[in-house]
């Protein structure tokens, strides 16, 4: 049997793109994943409140808008298996796929939406205060009212690092920016706009080493890295811009990926390197990791599969 579409990944932008290739009536196999990636559902089933998804004019909880999206895919026909993907072989054709629990499926196309993951320090009292003070997404949680006014810590020295300091800004009294050496590796310009910012303190030689409070953060242990000298910073947030992982291990070898690991998308369009295969979301994605962002890319990618498979008519057969 094969598959016309097999969608790998949860997310915002696998279940838009099972929702988009059901409504184009082309029958899709979506996994889920399990616990390679990240969790089904995505990065937003480790959030609280998202407050940013349009359609949502009070918020709506990560989970619950993971759950509706999921049941809106199912709907519309979807295929849905909770397992990790672990081999691809995109020599063949049809693609080749193998799942955790030995499922082995062949497919006419696939969609990639593995998602990435935000690096953690994995600090003592990480776990307690994650979302209840720490958080690895300026744009997502900066609004929070728990950081308006408040003085809060960010972590890096790169250009997400001076961004999300700047952002924060903006609902933080004082923003606190830990970087581990002595120089930042952000643009000249970024660098000049945080150097010159009445709000920006920066600590060299700094890195967090525990968090601490009550139901809340309400402050950070840091060492300097150059003496090893501990001191206390209370601050009520703390920001991790330490970078991201795409998940693409699986697709080392088998599709062109850029220095940082994306996969690499061909300008206006989700298509990879290999035609018949397209990756939506986070997975190529440096620049905005946005749900919304993930979702619409995730339409994208099915739009142009649905197209190609069409193109294709000779051996497609479209079914519910
Ligand atoms: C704590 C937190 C809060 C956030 N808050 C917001 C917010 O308020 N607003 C906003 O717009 N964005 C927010 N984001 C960012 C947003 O969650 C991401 O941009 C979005 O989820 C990306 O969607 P995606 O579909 O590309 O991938 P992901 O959501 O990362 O999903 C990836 C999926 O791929 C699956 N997967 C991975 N590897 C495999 C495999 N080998 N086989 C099968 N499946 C696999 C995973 O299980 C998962 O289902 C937040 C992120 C975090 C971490």
């Amino acid at each position: 049997m094969v598959e016309n579409l097999v969608i790998i990944g949860s997310g915002p932008a696998g279940y838009t793109a099972a929702i988009y290739a059901g409504r184009a009536q082309l029958k899709t196999l979506v996994f889920e994943g399990f616990c390679v990636g990240g969790i089904p559902g995505g990065q937003l089933m480790t959030t609280t409140e998202v407050e940013n998804y349009p359609g949502f004019s009070e918020g709506v909880q990560g989970p619950k808008l993971m759950q509706q999206m999921r049941q809106q895919a199912l709907r519309w026909g979807a295929m849905l298996i909770t397992d990790d993907v672990i081999a691809v072989d995109f020599t063949q054709y049809p693609f080749a796929i193998a799942s955790a629990d030995l499922l082995e499926v062949k497919a006419r196309a696939v969609i990639i939406c593995t998602g990435a993951t935000a690096k953690r320090l994995h600090l003592p009292g990480e776990e307690k205060f994650w979302n209840n003070g720490i958080s690895a997404c300026a744009i997502c949680d900066g609004a929070n009212p728990l950081f308006e006014n408040a003085e809060i810590a960010v972590v890096g020295g790169g250009d997400s690092a001076v961004e999300e300091a700047l952002y924060l800004t903006k609902y933080a009294r004082k923003v606190h920016l830990l970087v581990r050496s002595v120089r930042l590796r952000a643009s000249k310009t970024m660098q000049e706009r945080v150097f010159n910012h009445t709000q920006i303190h920066i600590h060299w030689h700094s890195s967090p080493i525990s968090a601490h409070g009550d139901k809340v953060l309400r402050r950070v242990q840091i060492r300097n890295t150059q003496t090893g000298a501990v001191s206390n910073l209370p601050v009520g947030g703390l920001f991790y811009a330490i970078g991201h992982t795409p998940n693409t291990q699986l697709f080392q070898d088998q599709l062109e990926l850029d220095e940082a690991g994306y996969i690499k998308t061909q300008g206006k369009s989700t298509a990879t390197n290999i035609p018949g295969i397209w990756a939506a979301g986070d997975v190529q994605d440096r620049v905005y990791r946005q749900a919304i962002t993930a979702a619409g890319t995730g339409c994208m990618a099915a739009l142009e599969a649905e197209r190609w498979l069409s193109e294709q008519r000779s051996f497609v057969t479209f079914a519910v």
